[in-house]
């Protein structure tokens, strides 16, 4: 059965937009594990002390499947293996497993290291045979691999034969600037093969990929066709520069394409993506293959239509990976889109059915006058609500009025009347800042008069963008973000006034948080 082995806490962190605690870490260990891949990279324990914090409470962890792994690098220039800090560091962090990476590529042993090409083969030799001699598992990458082995073949070779006659378990090709494409890595692969087969080498071959030139899962899957042992990437293709290989795409693909067995639980994917994006920060990738929020949207009424009749536009079905199958609402919706989205609020109605046009026409004059509504949740759910259900309307506008001054610093005043479950409210809300800030504010006031829970909202997120261009008259739509603790939604204003866009952007993203918690 082919390894699975994430480096999302190693090289994934490498990623300028990932910071992750330790505390962080160690949810990602359990959810990796639980989810059954075979090693988990956490950290590199010599470089600094977050990461052996964090490899100290990994070792407290009952882990079900996975096995904790250390990384390192092979000892420095005239120091013996057992007076290197960095390997000393691995013995430390008491994971039972190590993975060092040593230079492959003579330039790189040369301008980096200082060493000859005998020097670096002894390092990797004396490395190897510390650690395995200190009873770890070990896991030999090596580095450059695939450059080095096109500048040097033999010299390349000669590394991946030291490491595996000093006992590594497992030897890893690394494509450490990603520059590599899948012929090359075919060619290869299959060459290292038959090298290790005629010089009777013991250790498990794997890979290692990185993305910078598009292939990453590619030259994974090209790899394991050449039969490679083990293969490592990172969730979400986290990573420096263009990332890692994606574990969320090359798992699916394996499992579900190639027909391999693996130990994992498929449909927990997208649950995992998703953890591993909330807990570095980022905002999820809609696109991203099988997990993605976009990745099973259907948009064309004919698509729609005909998905629900049973004839498949899926490459496989979401609920495989644990994503689900979305409608999008545009102007290219038919009666079938409407049916289906009120079917995932929990709404039955037929095609025939009035509700169902006059939604389909409400959706066809939003979209005319630039409201994008596509799989935006809230937008549609307000709609379903609207349309099949109660559309209780708790609050309304009546007038506003909003000015911002420059003064020494901007200040800003919203003052909005109308009506809260029926009473008539008035609202002045000063801030420092801007306009959008002060209707905010205004709205929470007025609103919190009667419903508190009001107060947990945050807004995390503002875009402006031309919806219908037609100069300086032009329509802006207006997307705002919010969340609560447990939820995140965004809702749409279209106005030629950015300020009013903005209120009917902020009115509805209460009126869902409302309806769905009052
Ligand atoms: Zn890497």
């Amino acid at each position: 059965m082919i390894k699975l082995f994430d480096t999302t806490l190693r090289d994934g962190t490498q990623s300028p937009d990932v910071n992750l605690s330790v505390r962080d870490k160690v949810e990602v260990v359990k959810a990796l594990d639980d989810f059954g891949v075979d090693y988990i990279e956490v950290g590199w324990p010599g470089s600094n002390p977050k990461d052996m914090e964090a490899f100290l409470e990994a070792s407290k962890l009952k882990l079900k499947n996975a096995k904790i792994v250390a990384f390192g690098a092979t000892r420095r220039k005239n120091v013996k293996a057992s007076d290197d800090a960095n390997l000393k560091a691995i013995l430390e962090s008491k994971a039972p497993i190590a993975c060092i990476f040593g230079k492959t590529w003579l330039h790189h042993v040369d301008k980096q290291l200082g060493m000859s090409g005998k020097e670096n083969l002894e390092a990797i030799k004396d490395s190897v045979e510390f650690l395995k001699g200190k009873g770890l598992y070990v896991f030999y990458d090596l580095e450059h691999f695939f450059d080095g082995y096109k500048d040097n073949k033999k010299y390349a070779l000669d590394c991946l034969k030291v490491a595996s006659m000093a006992g590594a378990d497992c030897v890893v090709l690394c494509d450490t600037n990603g520059g590599s494409l899948p012929n090359e890595v075919k060619d290869v692969v299959n060459t290292v093969k038959g090298f290790m087969n005629k010089e009777k080498l013991k250790s498990k071959l794997g890979v290692h990929f990185h993305n910078d030139s598009g292939v990453g899962v590619a030259n994974t899957l090209v790899a394991v066709e050449d039969g490679v042992d083990e293969v490592q990437g990172t969730i979400n293709g986290l990573g420096e520069r263009a990332g890692n290989a994606d574990l969320c795409q090359i798992i699916p693909d394996l499992a579900l394409k190639k027909n391999l067995k693996l130990n994992v639980k498929l449909d927990k994917l997208t649950e995992l993506s998703k953890l591993v994006y909330v807990l570095s920060n980022i905002k999820p990738l809609n696109s991203q293959p099988f997990v993605g929020k976009n990745a099973f949207s259907h948009k064309g009424g004919i698509h729609v239509d005909a998905v629900m009749k049973g004839a498949s536009y899926e490459h496989v079905n979401p609920s495989l990976i644990g994503n689900k199958r979305d409608i999008v609402l545009s102007d290219l919706s038919g009666k079938a889109n409407i049916v289906e989205v009120a079917k995932k609020f929990g709404v039955n109605v037929k095609k025939d059915d009035k509700r169902v046009l006059a939604m389909l026409k409400e959706v066809e004059l939003m979209e005319k006058k630039g409201y994008d509504i596509g799989n935006l949740n809230a937008e549609q759910f307000l709609l379903v609500d609207k349309h099949f259900g109660k559309g209780k309307e708790f609050f309304k506008i009546e007038t506003w009025k909003i000015m911002s001054e420059q003064r020494n610093g901007e200040f800003s005043e919203a003052v909005i009347t109308g009506t809260v479950d029926g009473k008539s409210r008035e609202v002045v809300a000063p801030v420092k800042g801007g306009p959008v800030g002060a209707a905010y504010t205004a709205l929470i006031k007025m609103v919190g008069t009667n419903h508190k829970e009001i107060n947990e909202l945050k807004l995390i997120n503002y875009k402006v963008m031309i919806a219908e261009d037609q100069g300086a008259e032009s329509s802006v739509r207006v997307y705002i973000e919010f969340k609560n603790g447990k939820e995140e939604w965004g809702t749409v204003g279209v106005s030629p006034n950015i300020l009013e866009a903005s209120l009917e952007a902020i009115e509805k993203g209460f009126r869902y948080f409302l309806v769905r918690n009052c």
